[in-house]
């Protein structure tokens, strides 16, 4: 270890494992705190979309730590959009003019483990099992809890690096100290997920290399393949009117609402009514925030600094993007010296932050586009002819 100085992550997610890989490959000494246990051990736990659409922007940052080859190696390459439309039936709309321009569906848990052995691998120390629960920014100590215990570890810090989700701890300890402009707009919508099982034959039940959707005008349903040939489905409903997660609530309201505006679903999804009462709605918002650092102490990235809505599949590909600014960032400021935190935070959120604001705008817009344009013939005619 060349000893550029010590940096604290807090949140071994998805964010705070590339970063911790990035930071320890450079010479950083990392100590990473997660709340929850290690999912290498325990399994993952993390209860949210079970598979993630990884783009360019995303696979660029894994590349940079090495680890793009271990999360390719198991994800499914997506090469366009399948529509399943009322009237035109199945149309595949590819998102470039050949397979050199794909997406790729990862699992959440897999993608965590490989980015958790990777920062080991490069030196970072992982601590699990330790929840943030306060920060004093001026003794630099931050307090945390076991949740499985109730046992408190104090932990003397020089920077806090936020990648504790859209819920941070760190955000809030930050704000209370220096009354950050934080404003969280919530869309209105939430979400539920289904599975698509294999064939008896152990096969896709469906076309493998596509992210499926249903528009249907205001609500949707996508899915996504995962490795071993199930999909996950994601029903995205507004929470009111009509249907919305308020009227729609057993397995019978849901295999209704399918059998009405999904039929072709139906017979794919064994366990609707089943999946339907046991897995819990999930809600959407955007997480707009006037700063993300407080000088050189502490500074926040991916959802924990701009959670944003996930249809432009971008949420993670942009945390991953922070990462290896923040990483390079960090560099810039160092030259030898005692590297100049507040310098590398500032430069981090001055180039950061706009990029981040542009795709939570577009990942808004993008709804719009998945539940309902996608299904206009005229737009994927004039879609087709763009392309030519
Ligand atoms: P997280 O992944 O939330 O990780 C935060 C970590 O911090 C967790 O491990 C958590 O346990 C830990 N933590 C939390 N609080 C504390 C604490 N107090 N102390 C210590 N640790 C703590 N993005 C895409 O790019 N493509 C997609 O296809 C896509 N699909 C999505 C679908 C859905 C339904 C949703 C909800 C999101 C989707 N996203 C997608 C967005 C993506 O999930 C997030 O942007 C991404 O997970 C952000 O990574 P993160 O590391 O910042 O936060």
């Amino acid at each position: 270890m060349s000893g550029k100085g010590h940096l604290t992550i807090v949140g071994a997610g998805l964010a705070g494992g590339l970063l911790a890989t990035l930071l320890a490959q450079r010479g950083w000494q990392v100590d990473v705190f997660e709340r929850r246990g290690d999912p290498r051990v325990k399994g993952y736990a993390g209860g949210r979309s079970i598979n993630l659409a990884l783009a360019e922007r995303g696979l660029h940052a894994l590349r940079a730590a090495g680890a793009d080859g271990a999360v390719l190696d198991k994800a499914v390459m997506m090469r366009g959009r399948m529509v399943h439309s009322l009237d035109v039936g199945e149309q595949l709309l590819r998102y470039g003019k050949d397979d050199s321009e794909v997406i790729w569906s990862v699992s959440r848990g897999e993608l965590n483990i490989t980015l958790l052995h990777a920062a080991e691998r490069a030196g970072a120390k992982l601590h699990f099992d330790q929840r943030l629960e306060s920060v004093d920014f001026d003794a630099k100590r931050a307090m945390f809890v076991d949740d499985t215990d109730g046992k408190r570890t104090e932990h003397a810090f020089t920077a806090l690096l936020g990648a504790d989700g859209a819920g941070s701890a760190l955000r809030a300890a930050m704000k209370s100290r220096a009354g950050f402009d934080e404003r969280i707009e919530s869309l209105g919508h939430g979400y539920k997920e289904l599975e698509i099982p294999p064939t008896a034959d152990g096969d896709f039940r469906i076309e493998a290399n596509a992210l499926h959707i249903w528009p249907r005008g205001h609500y949707m349903c996508i899915a996504l393949p995962n490795d071993e040939r199930t999909f996950t489905v994601t029903l995205f409903l507004p929470l009111e009117g009509e249907p919305s997660f308020a009227n729609v609530r057993t397995g019978a309201d849901a295999r209704a609402l399918f059998q009405r505006d999904f039929a072709d679903a139906v017979p794919m999804i064994p366990d609707l009514d089943a999946d339907f009462e046991s897995n819990p709605v999930g809600t959407l918002s955007t997480l707009y925030l006037d700063r993300w650092h407080l000088d050189g102490r502490a500074v926040l990235l991916g959802d924990a600094a701009h959670a944003m809505v996930p249809f432009h599949g971008q949420g993670m590909n942009c945390a991953f993007e922070d990462c290896v600014a923040l990483a390079d960032h960090l560099d810039a400021s160092h030259d030898g010296g005692t590297p100049d935190l507040a310098q590398a935070f500032e430069a981090f959120e001055r180039e950061r932050l706009p990029n981040a604001r542009a795709i939570q705008a577009m990942a808004l817009e993008n709804y719009l586009e998945m539940r309902a344009r996608v299904d206009d013939a005229d737009f994927l005619l004039q879609r087709d002819l763009e392309r030519e």
